[in-house]
């Protein structure tokens, strides 16, 4: 039986199971079964490494994984080598670990507007926010600036991806957040933007925001954004668009997005 599945720390949170099982069995692939993997970082290498033989023939890869998924992998995509990370491997009979990066591309497809000469600012400076970037720059935005509670890191990866780092949010055209922020409950709203560096006011300066963050319900993020008439784009989105480009990857079969966007949006509790 061909295995698939999706690598994290906490990965109780996704939903690429729902949506990935939901895509083979409508295209009848009823040996698949997609899984998810929750392994520690002490264990991930040793653990991925063994995937092959457990019968897995790819996994998605998540927080906290993505730069030593890239790490670990004999044979890197362009894509995943120019963002620095990797979110899709692929094993081969022989061993070989293939990685790629579909967060890019499909943050490009289900943002669904030109980038060309956006002002954008990037909140976060993990392996989504190197994704963020890539597709800002790939889609012609016109100023990239990266804002991170770990100012170092914003430093980081804005001077290797070739933008500016920011030591508080400026406001731009288009908001993306790429932190974990939201994931979790707050206190409230408000505590969750601060952690953003945000009040609820300068969330209004942002005319399209983008969270990657999904849960049941809106983040505080989009909610704040929604009050203030500005478009939004939510997580579950972006989650289905890079993961039909990974369906593909694994199967060589068309990604049936309807049918993911359906398993996507369904309402379940959080888990
Ligand atoms: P990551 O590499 O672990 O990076 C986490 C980022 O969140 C870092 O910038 C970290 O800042 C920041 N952060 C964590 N807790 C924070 C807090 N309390 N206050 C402020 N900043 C905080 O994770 P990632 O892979 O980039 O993923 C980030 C989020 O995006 C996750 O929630 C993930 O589920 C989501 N995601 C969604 C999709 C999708 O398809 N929708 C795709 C990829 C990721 P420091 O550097 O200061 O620690």
């Amino acid at each position: 039986m061909p295995r698939l599945g999706v690598l994290g720390w906490p990965v109780a949170h996704s939903r690429s199971p729902d949506i990935h099982n939901a895509a083979l069995a409508s295209l009848g692939m009823d040996g698949w079964r997609y899984q998810r993997l929750p392994v520690p970082p002490s264990l991930f290498a040793e653990t991925t490494r063994s995937l092959r033989a457990s019968g897995f023939v790819g996994a998605n890869v998540t927080i906290p994984h993505k730069r030593a998924a890239l790490a670990l992998a004999q044979d890197v995509g362009d894509t995943a080598r120019a963002i620095g990370a990797a979110n899709t491997l692929r094993f081969a009979d022989d061993g070989t670990i293939a990685a790629e990066n579909t967060d890019g591309p499909g943050l490009i497809e289900a943002l669904g507007s030109s980038l060309q000469g956006t002002r954008a600012l990037v909140l976060g400076a993990g392996g989504s926010a190197r994704a963020a970037v890539w597709a800002l720059k790939h889609g012609g935005a016109s100023d990239i600036a990266v804002w991170n509670r770990t100012p170092e890191r914003a430093g980081a990866i804005a001077g290797e991806l070739g933008v500016r780092a920011v030591r508080r949010p400026e406001a731009a055209d288009l908001l993306i957040n790429c932190t974990s922020v939201g994931l979790e409950r707050s206190a409230s709203d408000d505590a969750a933007l601060n952690q953003l560096g945000l009040t609820f006011d300068q969330v209004g300066e942002y005319s399209y925001v983008v969270d990657l963050v999904y849960r049941s319900g809106s983040t505080p993020l989009l909610s704040a954004a929604m009050a203030h008439g500005s478009r939004t784009l939510d997580g579950l989105a972006i989650l289905v668009a890079q993961g039909a480009l990974s369906f593909e990857l694994w199967t060589g079969r068309r990604a049936p997005i309807e049918v993911m966007r359906s398993a996507a949006l369904r309402q379940e509790p959080d888990r």
